[in-house]
């Protein structure tokens, strides 16, 4: 796959639009102003990919992006922004249910968590959620940068002992500062795709 030559394909608010081709998803979630944005910019090397920062927990849709070799990145909605409307919490919650239960192919699940902070109650449920639906998923901890080297190291081991009952196929760290981390994190999202591929061809 090619994170450098990312086309934007469709957003989705209903569960017809998931599917693009039946081609397999890699899919990215977090909270609100986790660094999701970011993060994906920085992977995929571009300025305004998803838009940073705009209007947090606005959006109620899946957008949908090819990266070449069969597969599709989807960005979901971030999640337990405080000031949403029940009705849109709502929304939220369904958006999720429909796309996470619905008939797609998730090759892998990042899950960006907050390196600085324990996980919030809607993390959990996310947490449970890809646990009850089987779906694989590694960990992403944002903003490492905001943290000094003692507690970066600290949360690092606190997150991987916490989360080890999920099952997660990698945690990293990542910073907007640090290009290597955003390194790591494609290097880890090829690598656990070509052995999930190697896997699916062994079957
Ligand atoms: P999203 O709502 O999850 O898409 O979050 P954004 O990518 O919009 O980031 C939310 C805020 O956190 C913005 O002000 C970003 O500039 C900031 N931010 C995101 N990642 C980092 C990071 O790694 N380090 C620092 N210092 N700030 C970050």
């Amino acid at each position: 796959m090619n994170l450098n030559n990312v086309e934007f394909i469709k957003s989705a608010a209903a569960p017809k639009g998931f599917i693009a081709d039946g081609l397999p998803q890699i899919v990215f979630s977090g909270r609100s102003n986790v660094g999701k944005s970011s993060l994906l910019n920085k992977l995929c090397n571009r300025k305004s990919l998803a838009r940073v920062g705009s209007m947090p927990g606005k959006t109620t849709t899946v957008n949908l992006f090819s990266i070449g070799e069969g597969y599709i990145l989807a960005d979901l909605p971030g999640y337990g922004y405080a000031k949403r409307s029940f009705e849109e919490k709502q929304r939220w919650a369904r958006l999720m249910e429909h796309y996470f239960n619905s008939d797609r192919n998730i090759s892998l699940s990042v899950l960006l968590l907050d390196i600085r902070h324990n996980p919030s109650n809607d993390d959990l449920q996310m947490l449970d959620f890809l646990m009850q639906t089987n779906t694989p998923f590694m960990v992403v901890l944002t903003k490492k940068d905001k943290l000094n080297k003692t507690d970066q190291k600290q949360h690092f081991e606190d997150f991987t002992l916490f989360l080890k009952p999920y099952r997660p196929l990698d945690i990293v760290a990542f910073s907007t500062l640090e290009n290597d981390t955003a390194n790591t994190v494609r290097a880890s999202i090829i690598n656990i795709i070509k052995q999930k591929e190697k896997q699916d061809d062994t079957e």
